[in-house]
């Protein structure tokens, strides 16, 4: 726990179900007050929310779609609205879905942008312009991915995607550092997530998919929300325009483990 996060105010996207709602669990844990975007699972963001505040945090559901900038404005205004403030924006939202490049269609990669990279955009940009405008020295974390640096056939929307959030992240770090908000990124590897539910309940693909991990297992959620809770912390004030890789091993060069090469 870190005790300078309790009473902070966070606004985490896509925090219904999978790593959002670790991370919105966590900080409820952590005595912060957050508020909990979702798009369409209400049932499951309330559920959330009631959990924060049974951990001794405070918690409001928001519908947002963060690929709308009217949306995404309506969710900041939320967190001021509701709680005076906003310290610390997660943009986690995020969609994949396998295509061939040779037959993705213009409206197939425009959704996954739309959602992955322009919706972490607007969500950290209109942070920011909040936290100018109200003097908070805040931190803005984007979930990225491995794939921001490992190619990713049949999905060169979503690895584009996650190479662009790579780049904005250092670009919004550099621009804003004067000003005292950090920008960093969590590129987390094989998380056991609703993303990834269908590929790992097939054993054989599961098996296939802990071969790559050199440490040798698929992580639960909670162990990027950790990741996320440091990052928002003061624990890591000096630090900015990173991805923080928590993957298992899975960006080193698994293949070459044994010497070969
Ligand atoms: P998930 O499907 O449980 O979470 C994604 C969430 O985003 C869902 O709650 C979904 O409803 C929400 N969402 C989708 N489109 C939205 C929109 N337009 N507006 C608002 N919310 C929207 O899966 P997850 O694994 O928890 O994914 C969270 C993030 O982590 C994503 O950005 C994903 O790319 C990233 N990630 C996941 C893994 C993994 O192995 N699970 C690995 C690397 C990166």
């Amino acid at each position: 726990m870190y005790s300078d996060l309790a009473g902070k105010v966070a606004v985490i996207t896509g925090a219904a179900t999978g790593i959002g709602k670790a991370i919105a669990l966590r900080f409820g844990q952590e005595k912060m007050k957050v508020v909990v975007d979702y798009r369409s699972k209400q049932e499951h963001a309330s559920e959330v929310v009631q959990a924060i505040k049974e951990a001794g945090g405070e918690a409001i559901a928001v519908q947002a779609d963060v690929s709308k900038e009217e949306d995404m404005k309506r969710l900041i205004e939320a967190a001021h609205t509701s709680f005076g403030s906003l310290d610390v924006m997660v943009n986690n939202a995020g969609i994949q879905k396998e295509i061939p490049s040779h037959e993705m269609r213009l409206d197939d990669w425009n959704k996954v942008i739309s959602v992955n990279l322009s919706g972490t955009f607007l969500g950290a940009s209109q942070a920011i312009k909040y936290m100018l405008e109200n003097d908070v020295k805040g931190c803005v974390i984007n979930m990225s991915s491995v794939h921001e640096i490992i190619p990713w056939p049949h999905f060169v929307h979503y690895a584009s995607s996650k190479g662009g959030i790579r780049m904005m992240t250092q670009t919004l770090a550099l621009e804003y550092a004067p000003k005292g908000i950090r920008v960093n990124a969590i590129g987390p590897g094989a998380i056991n997530t609703p993303i990834n539910a269908e590929k790992f309940s097939d054993p054989g693909v599961k098996a296939s998919v802990e071969k790559m991990i050199p440490m040798g297992y698929i992580a639960e959620p909670d162990e990027i929300a950790s990741v996320a809770a440091w990052l928002a912390s003061q624990e890591a004030k000096y630090v900015t325009g990173i991805t923080l890789y928590a993957d298992g091993g899975m960006t080193l060069y698994p293949s070459f483990q044994a010497g070969q090469g």
